[in-house]
Formats: C-alpha cells, sequence, structure tokens
C-alpha cells in the first residue's frame, strides 16, 4: 500500500513547541510528514533556511517518519511531486482562520489533487508564534519554555543577550 504523506510547510523562524505539537499530531494520521521549510515566504528571517532546516532535523532527531527539507516556490507544486495529497497547517487561537481559510482554497484551485488538513495544537501551545518569541528574546525575556533549549541559546545569541 502506499504510503499516506502529507507536507507541513511553514517558515518555522524559529521552530516552536507549537510547531512540534502539530508534527507529532500529524504523525498519528500519516506514515510520513515532510516539514517544508520555505526559503522565500519571509522577507527578513532571523535565521537562515539552512540553520532553520537544521534546528528542526535536530529538534525532530527521534520522532520517527519526519523528513525536513528546504524549498522554493509553489507548495502545492512540491506536493504533488512528492506524492503528498495533504498540507497540514496548524490553527491557533482565531486569528489563524481567515488567512489559513483563504490560502487553503487557493492551493485547492492550484491543485485538485492536494487538500489542507487543520489540526489544532493543545492549548499550552495555542498563542505560541514564532514572532512573539522573537519580540520576547529581543526585549530580554526567558523563551526557554517556548522553544527547544538549543534553539533558545542561539536566539539569545543572536539578538545579543
Ligand atoms: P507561516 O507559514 O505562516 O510563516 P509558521 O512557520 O510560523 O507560519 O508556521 C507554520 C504553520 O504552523 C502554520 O500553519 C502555523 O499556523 C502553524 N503554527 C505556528 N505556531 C503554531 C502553534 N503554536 N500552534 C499550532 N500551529 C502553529
Amino acid at each position: 500500500m502506499e504510503k499516506r504523506r502529507a507536507i507541513y510547510p511553514g517558515s518555522f523562524d524559529p521552530v516552536t513547541y507549537g510547531h512540534l505539537d502539530i508534527i507529532k499530531r500529524a504523525l498519528c494520521l500519516f506514515d510520513e510528514v515532510i516539514v517544508a521549510v520555505a526559503a522565500n515566504a519571509e522577507k527578513t528571517p532571523l535565521f537562515s533556511v539552512d540553520v532553520r532546516v537544521r534546528f528542526l532535523q535536530r529538534a525532530v532527531k527521534d520522532l520517527r517518519g519526519v523528513r525536513v527539507e528546504p524549498i522554493q516556490g509553489l507548495t502545492v507544486k512540491y506536493a504533488v511531486k512528492m506524492k503528498a495529497r495533504t498540507l497540514i497547517r496548524g490553527l491557533r487561537a482565531t486569528s489563524d482562520f481567515d488567512y489559513e481559510f483563504q490560502m487553503a482554497l487557493t492551493n485547492r484551485q492550484l491543485s485538485r489533487q492536494v487538500d489542507t488538513v487543520f489540526l489544532m495544537p493543545s492549548e499550552s501551545y495555542f498563542y505560541i508564534s514564532s514572532r512573539l518569541i522573537k519580540e520576547i528574546a529581543s526585549s530580554g525575556g526567558r523563551v526557554d519554555g517556548y522553544v527547544p533549549l538549543f534553539v533558545a541559546r542561539e536566539i539569545e545569541k543572536i539578538l545579543q543577550l
């Protein structure tokens, strides 16, 4: 039987416990999850794609069935190429909904073979975003509770805490 494969696309600048929560949930539904780190999603990321990929690889090293890949261009095209019929997206507090809904419908227009599945994180991670973590760290706050420890140290280093 063919493997059920899903793509989880995003910027992951940097990976948070919210992202990891979604990856673990996706692994309960799919045989393989490819975390696709978008090179072009954000114009001025804090970390390069290579570094974001490395952080993710380290964060998921104990999980079976996860691969991390950098991607360029349209996510649906990548999904078709990889023979994945599903895109995974995380839904946080209501703020994500409008944008995610618009993007899912657009992606469906781009490829009818690919559908989007939304997963909700644990309540503890409902408000975490990469952007918020960068704001906290740049204001001198600790981010240990939101990202893996090695990521927290790197953020602090870069933001010169
Ligand atoms: P984007 O692709 O918009 O740049 P991110 O890289 O921040 O977004 O996140 C990738 C995906 O993970 C998105 O679907 C986003 O909604 C989801 N996500 C981010 N943080 C969380 C979280 N704390 N809980 C659940 N989903 C999340």
